[in-house]
């Protein structure tokens, strides 16, 4: 029986030949539901007691084609580690269209769904390991309220998918407004296709930044769009210790979505030069460097666009002045992020120099950085001795002791300078210091049940993922530090 409500428009697809190839999925042989996420299917106007009927598992593993649905793989190029690395586009992933939702379409896409022209000699397939770590950092972002793809499902099969060892496969569902890279406007600045460039940017701006279209320049404009929105986007990947990983500017979303999951980490000891991606061997991609690649990135994408830029009587110097904001913005989202972390309302001059020497002593001490910022919120002001010691779960995380004490001082000064009382602030703190992170070791946890056949745990782990600023007292072991053997797990970008 047809799905009929699952109605699909494939507006990409009406885009010249150029711009992708249409394809059908490789079918999935004998395919299982591994798990959903409710608020994403709501979103989506997908309605829940649909999953796990025949047809939804279908869908979601490629061997069914939902009406109106018209699949493709895009193509795109990028730079790969700071070196071009020509064309790559959808290798294992397919655009099957996007449904009218209530807060705007939503593309929906297929990823390891198969070969496609872009697969470069590789399998076009997605192992069920790494299909549950996107899947649920997608929704853990969601869940942290910071830009995003977003994850429908995985559907997973027995068939024997060839990494390190040998895995199984499995097909992750995705979805946003648009799937669009800065790699995306890279391909056709390269291949030099001005017409292609030109059709892709109006195309965005049509349908994304229709407010843009009236600016007297709107390449320009998207340009500052993209630059402020990846600005504030790192800023706050920054303040919850999200490594991404990969920032190849193929990775990157003119959205400002955090997009491509691969062997991303949030930091558990603070430490600004954590590497993740053990394939990173120069730490291009460490946390500290985030800022400036994506800054970088934003050149390319700048450099890209120069020929719309040029076409509207633009010149590189109005190029540059645009990029050049994005020291600026970075830092003042940055700032306010970690006055937010830090419970302080209102902007003082030795706000950067009191976050500075907290993050010196958190690095020195590898510090647990969630940890520490959800117990900050108990400090009060003027302690009383009928209080007990307020500041004795941050203490216990910090070997030198004497420092902290030193730091908390300054600390208890300035907050004495704040309008809202102790009560207040620890609200407010509570709500941007999370409690729940998709920890390396719970993710893996999750996974090793879940090859066992056990999904139960991939499906809890998304619900305490689904609300981080909550206490939820049932679930406390999920916020507890990481177990010693979690600083043996290793990740590279094999997924
Ligand atoms: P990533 O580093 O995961 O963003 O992937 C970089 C490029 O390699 C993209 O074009 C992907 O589509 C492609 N790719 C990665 N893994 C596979 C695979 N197993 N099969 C086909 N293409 C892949
Ligand atoms: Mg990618």
């Amino acid at each position: 029986m047809a799905w009929r409500e699952l109605r699909f428009d494939n507006s990409y697809a009406r885009l010249p030949a150029a711009f992708h190839t249409r394809l059908a999925p490789a079918p999935l042989p004998a395919p299982r539901l591994v798990a959903v996420s409710r608020p994403a299917l709501e979103l989506a106007g997908i309605d829940p007691a649909r999953a796990g009927t025949p047809e939804f598992v279908d869908v979601f593993a490629g061997n069914r084609v939902p009406l109106g649905a018209d699949p493709l793989a895009a193509v795109y190029s990028g730079h790969q580690f700071g070196v071009w690395a020509g064309q790559l586009g959808d290798g294992r992933a397919l655009l099957l269209g996007e449904l009218a939702a209530r807060g705007g379409n939503q593309e929906i896409q297929l990823k390891g769904s198969g070969r496609t022209p872009y697969s470069r000699g590789a399998d076009g397939r997605a192992v069920l390991r790494s299909s549950i770590r996107e899947f649920l950092c997608s929704e853990a972002m969601a869940g942290l309220g910071i830009p995003t793809t977003r994850a429908l499902a995985i559907v997973a099969s027995d068939l024997p998918v060839v990494r390190e060892t040998v895995e199984t496969a499995a097909v992750v569902t995705r979805m946003a407004p648009s799937f669009l890279r800065f790699g995306s406007f890279e391909h056709f600045y390269a291949t030099g296709q001005v017409d292609e460039l030109r059709r892709l940017a109006d195309y965005l701006i049509a349908k994304f930044r229709p407010e843009l279209a009236g600016e007297p320049d709107p390449y320009l404009a998207l340009l500052g769009d993209v630059v402020r929105r990846t600005a504030a986007l790192v800023a706050r990947w920054q303040s919850v210790g999200f490594c991404h990983g990969v920032m190849n500017t193929d990775n990157m979303s003119v959205l400002g979505l955090t997009i491509d999951y691969g062997p991303f980490g949030f930091l558990d000891g603070f430490d600004f030069n954590h590497v993740c991606n053990h394939s990173d061997h120069a730490g291009r991609y460490s946390y500290a460097m985030q800022p400036r690649i994506a800054d970088w990135n934003c050149w390319c994408l700048g450099q890209a666009l120069m020929p719309l830029v040029a076409e509207r009587g633009g010149s590189p110097d109005d190029a540059k002045a645009v990029l050049g904001q994005w020291g600026t913005l970075f830092d003042e989202a940055l700032q306010a992020a970690l006055r937010d972390k830090l419970g302080l309302a209102q902007p003082d001059a030795g706000d950067a120099a009191l976050t500075d020497e907290l993050f010196g002593l958190l690095h020195a001490g590898r510090v647990d950085f969630t940890l520490f910022f959800r117990r900050l919120s108990s400090v009060r002001t003027a302690p009383t001795d009928q209080g007990g010691d307020d500041a004795a779960g941050c203490r216990d995380l910090v070997a030198d002791r004497a420092a902290f004490d030193a730091w908390l001082a300054r600390y208890r000064h300035r907050l004495a300078l704040e309008a809202r009382n102790d009560h207040e602030r620890a609200a407010a703190m509570n709500r941007v210091n999370p409690k729940y992170l998709l920890r390396n070791h719970l993710a893996e946890v999750a996974i090793r049940r879940a090859r066992e056949g056990d999904y139960g745990e991939v499906e809890r782990l998304l619900k305490v993922l689904e609300r981080p600023y909550d206490e939820q007292p049932e679930s406390e072991a999920y916020a507890a530090l990481p177990p010693d053997w979690a600083s043996g797990l290793q990740l590279s970008c094999s997924s």
